[in-house]
């Protein structure tokens, strides 16, 4: 190590607290510390490049240090870099709304901007909830949430959470919500079992309780945190369905599969739903700076729209929402991804992605391979025919990631699950390069023990 590298990791580990890290062990260990970045690859200060393989935690589309993007931001810069949103306006945030509205499923005409993807899913809590209210409808009060949901660290966005080990301790703070299970094919016997659990829960939970529910929050096609669980064709439009029928909103967190992520620009372009509120936010910037935001339908909107006296206003914001430099590298964004067709790409980058990954499937201990577009989940499993996990303390997916890290690409496990979700402008060369590494850190963790 240099002076300086040694100097940086010095300080770090004196002073900086790592988001979802036991620094315990973070501290005992040689830091990643990054200093620039040049299309897909990631370089540290010592020099060694490296492939971002998830997209620097599902963020990154066009790659890293895109002239237009930098280009858009010093351009911002140059006029203001920000003002507020608070009874004002400014350009960029005018000029994405418009665009995000014309990309955005139908119906979603209104763009309530925050800073990050769990802001942008407690205004959609409170919005659901206070739609109901400024109606004069009383009791629909609580949310519906799925088993394994994951939709960010705030109080309200882990009220609707489900993941017992990130969000169980806090339970205690938290209001409660219904929970009905997301469809996992692998875990339930496949794909219509599944889904029919998910269905029948669901209705059950309508057929009873709809007066006291104000809303369904799903990330739709794919629930990320979880592990990269894939619903089976048909699932989310049923839910949107049933949801219509008795009178209870559809959040959709798009944060994670927006963009272009799963093939389509928005997941529920899959399945033509269109929610009654949709959350975005990570590549929303092409994973440049921190903005989000809440699409709302004019339904939803106009339960608001009221002479000031009839108190209907939503009193919510944040300091930087509606950010113009975040704003304006979005928009530049978007128009990269029509300029470049990413969506169209993203299919067929997937489809070669599929075909190099399909023979691990024959190794002893990859249990599920999980894809929708170019997020991929690599389940691995101690039994190949029992389906039984590692146990947790073997952190086989953190020791795979080490080794994928050591071969020259970053990835960040989910429990057992190897991630793959790689920039979207990545090419067949870098994509294939990528998968190999992937599967020689997966072989030889699983089957040559690297790491134990
Ligand atoms: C990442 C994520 C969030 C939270 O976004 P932050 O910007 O980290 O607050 C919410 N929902 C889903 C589905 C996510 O993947």
């Amino acid at each position: 190590m240099t002076l300086r590298s040694e100097r940086l990791a010095a300080m770090n580990k004196a002073h900086v607290w790592h988001p979802f890290t036991q620094m315990k062990d973070y501290n005992s260990s040689d830091p990643l510390i990054i200093e620039r970045g040049e299309g897909i690859m990631l370089y540290d200060i010592q020099g060694r490049a490296y492939y971002d393989g998830f997209s620097s935690v599902w963020l990154n589309v066009h790659g890293h240090n895109v002239p237009e993007l930098n280009q858009a931001i010093t351009d911002q810069l140059t006029r203001v870099a920000h003002s507020t949103l608070l009874g004002m306006a400014n350009v960029p945030a005018i000029e994405l709304a418009e665009k995000l509205v014309r990309i955005a499923p139908e119906g979603l005409h209104k763009v309530f901007y925050s800073d990050a993807g769990a802001t942008g899913v407690e205004i959609a809590l409170k919005m659901a909830f206070q739609y109901w209210h400024n109606q004069g409808v009383r009791g629909k009060t609580s949310f519906i949430t799925m088993k394994q949901a994951y939709h960010g660290d705030t109080i309200g966005a882990v009220s609707v959470g489900a993941i017992p080990l990130y969000h169980e301790i806090f339970r205690p703070m938290l209001f409660p919500s219904h929970v009905i299970p997301y469809p996992n094919a692998y875990r339930q016997g496949g794909a219509a079992v599944a889904m029919e659990e998910t269905l029948s829960g669901l209705r059950l939970l309508l057929e009873t309780r709809a007066d006291e529910i104000a809303a369904l929050i799903v990330e739709p096609i794919v629930q990320g945190a979880s592990g990269i669980m894939v619903m089976p064709p048909g699932c989310l439009s049923e839910m949107a369905a049933l949801c219509r029928k008795h009178g209870v909103l559809l959040i959709a967190d798009e944060v994670a599969t927006g963009f272009g992520r799963t093939g389509a620009m928005f997941a529920c372009d899959h399945e033509e739903v269109s929610p009654d509120l949709m959350v975005i936010g990570k590549g929303l910037t092409g994973g440049y700076l921190p903005v989000a935001a809440t699409l709302a339908t004019d339904q939803v909107y106009n339960a608001f729209y009221a002479d000031y006296e009839e108190q209907k206003t939503f009193f919510h914001g944040h300091s930087y929402t509606g950010n113009p430099l975040g704003c304006a590298v979005a928009l530049r964004s978007l128009e990269l991804f029509e300029e470049r067709n990413i969506v169209e790409g993203v299919k067929v980058k997937a489809s070669f992605v599929e075909q190099k990954l399909k023979s691990l499937i024959d190794r002893p201990h990859v249990g599920d391979i999980r894809q929708k577009g170019l997020m991929v989940g690599i389940e691995l499993v101690r039994d190949k025919v029992s389906r039984e996990p590692y146990d947790w303390t073997e952190r086989i997916g953190v020791r795979t990631s080490l080794r994928a890290r050591e071969l020259g690409m970053l990835t960040r496990p989910l429990g057992n699950v190897i991630v793959f979700i790689p920039p979207l402008v990545s090419t067949e060369a870098e994509l294939d390069a990528m998968t190999d590494i992937l599967a020689d850190a997966i072989i030889s963790v699983t089957e040559n023990g690297w790491g134990a």
